[in-house]
């Protein structure tokens, strides 16, 4: 299909993104990698009234360690994020992960901060943001990501905000995303993350919710000595996922306990 009619301007900072934003009102959008925004503007099931194009602001296209830190710049693409030397060293999930997302069209253009921006259920980064305690930086503030991520498709961002970097904790022990799908290149049907840090076990469970989940229940039976499949048995508490045509909430509820087991036993 063909999308409505829209108004376009390419920006060439985060400034002056912002100002485009502001002047064409609230049904403008951000255009990054357009891998989400145009399949949904061609089904008409957005519509915005303008796209403020950033792919030509570099200051957002950048992978840096500092104090401790991994600052993910919004505009870095999945294929960079899997590929950086320094992603593999400070947090070798992130490029794991960052490999597991759609295929090579996708990750070549898709981008971390649409990822965070468009904050689907399914989507995979959310969770190690989640689950990390990673914090979403905008043109105008921190969020902390379990506050970033409200609900389904929902977060704080205001109409002229953008996500400008995704700030991790620096984590390189034991890791293990494990994403279950039908067919290879498909969203998850579910998924499950571990990350052993110098704290203890996080565990972040994708597609159980309208929002990423942390499985404290399961971290904190491994924290008390639980085995993985004891601790694993704590992954459902509290979830309440809906059904669609891939899976049952029970069924999803089941692949979050053997998910999240596997994810744990095999961590390296
Ligand atoms: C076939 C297919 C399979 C996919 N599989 C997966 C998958 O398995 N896992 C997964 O996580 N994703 C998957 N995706 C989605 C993909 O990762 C997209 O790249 C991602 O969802 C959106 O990133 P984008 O850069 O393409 O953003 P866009 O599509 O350009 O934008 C998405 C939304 O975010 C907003 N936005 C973008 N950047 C910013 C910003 N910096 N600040 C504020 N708002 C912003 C836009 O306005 C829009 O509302 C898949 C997509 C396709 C087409």
């Amino acid at each position: 299909m063909i999308p409505a009619a829209f108004e376009y301007a390419r920006a060439g900072s985060v400034q002056e993104a912002s100002e485009l934003l502001g002047k064409f009102g609230e049904d403008a959008k951000v255009l990054a990698g357009g891998h989400s925004l145009i399949p949904l503007m061609r089904l008409r099931l957005a519509q915005p009234s303008a796209l403020v194009d950033i792919n030509n602001v570099k200051e957002l296209a950048y992978i840096a360690r500092e104090n401790g830190k991994l600052r993910v710049g919004a505009l870095t693409r999945h294929v960079d994020i899997h590929n950086s030397q320094d992603v593999k060293q400070n947090l070798p999930i992130l490029a794991e992960v960052a490999s597991e997302v759609g295929d090579n069209q996708v990750r070549n253009m898709g981008t971390i901060g649409g990822v965070v921006a468009h904050a689907d259920s399914a989507g995979d980064y959310p969770t190690l943001c989640v689950m990390l305690d990673a914090e979403i930086v905008t043109n105008k503030r921190r969020i902390p990501a379990h506050e970033f991520f409200q609900d389904l498709f929902t977060t704080p961002l205001e109409n002229d905000e953008l996500v400008c970097e995704v700030v991790f904790p620096v984590a390189n022990g034991p890791h293990k995303y494990i994403k279950f799908r039908r067919r290879l290149f498909d969203w998850a049907i579910v998924a499950a993350a571990a990350q052993k840090t110098e704290q203890g076990w996080r565990i972040g469970l994708t597609n159980v919710g309208p929002t990423p989940v942390r499985a404290v229940a399961v971290e904190q039976a491994l924290g008390q000595g639980a085995s993985p499949t004891e601790a694993a048995e704590h992954a459902s508490d509290g979830l309440n996922p809906s059904g669609d045509i891939r899976a049952t909430p029970e069924y999803k509820k089941h692949l979050a306990r053997v998910l999240t087991r596997r994810a744990i036993e095999q961590s390296q």
